[in-house]
């Protein structure tokens, strides 16, 4: 190769290793790494397996990401493999919904959102809150929550358009209390939703556990003659407890536990 050309490829080189690219966006200081197992053994436990674990509902309960687990849950999801685990979902969720007999708009084929780490992105939080790895704080949460600025999970607003195009009626369905209506509401909006059936937030005071708070609204979904051909959430307690709706699918989300 002639020396300029190997200049060239050399500039080309620190150009690409200096690039920040997407990270810059939310945490302009993590390097845009894999989620491989080089990282696994630099822990010095096994995140992997752990966010295998995590991602089955084999590991339930859990408080908060493993100390050592901080640095490759933020590569994780800073990195590609998170867009890339989110599109698999996606893409069988929509060929799932292309195989429906539907009504066409002209009945009550419901599909369930979750909206935090479905929806919409906290990641601009976790990524300056240690990637889960500490104590939830929900007055800092709140605060962040409270600027309406989460961006859309680009992969999660596909499947959203494309439902609404096949004419089932997206029904959010969140933890999120009433008293987070307005800013809720205009983020999703900014952030490309639009159209939606219905937007249940919490009532405030209501304390019930998650599995059986959601699985009570999806029923009273159902008494209402809504049917749930789908329903999409990145926590384990979105998608269980029945009527769970015709078909779950779980996103990727290694952050944080909820019951
Ligand atoms: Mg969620």
């Amino acid at each position: 190769m002639a020396m300029a050309n190997k200049l060239l490829l050399l500039v080309s080189l620190v150009a690409i290793s200096s690039c920040t690219c997407t990270a810059e966006v939310i945490h302009a200081l993590r390097p845009q790494l894999g989620s491989d197992g080089q990282l696994m053994q630099r822990a010095g436990i096994p995140c992997d397996s752990w966010r295998l674990a995590v991602e089955a509902y084999n590991k339930r309960d859990w408080k908060t990401v493993p100390a050592e687990c901080e640095s490759y849950v933020g590569h994780y999801m800073l990195g590609e493999q998170y867009r890339r685990d989110s599109r698999v979902v996606v893409d069988e969720a929509i060929a799932y919904a292309e195989s429906l007999k539907l009504a066409g708009g002209k009945g009550k084929e419901a599909w369930v959102f979750d909206i935090d780490e479905t929806s919409l992105s906290n990641l601009p939080y976790y990524a300056t809150h240690g990637f889960g790895s500490r104590p939830f704080n929900a007055t800092s949460f709140n605060d962040y929550v409270l600027k309406g600025t989460a961006p859309a999970l680009p992969e999660t607003l596909r499947l959203y358009k494309r439902l609404v195009s096949l004419g089932i009626r997206p029904v959010f369905l969140t933890g999120r209390t009433e008293d987070q209506r307005n800013v809720t509401v205009k983020n999703l909006y900014y952030q490309g939703y639009s159209g939606w059936e219905k937007l249940l937030l919490k009532p405030l005071g209501v304390k019930v556990a998650a599995i059986a708070y959601k699985s009570g609204v999806r029923q009273k979904l159902n008494d209402a003659g809504y049917v749930i051909v789908g329903n999409i959430g990145d926590q384990w307690s979105d998608i269980l407890g029945a009527p769970e709706g015709a078909r779950t699918f779980k996103l990727p989300d290694p952050m944080y536990y909820i019951g």
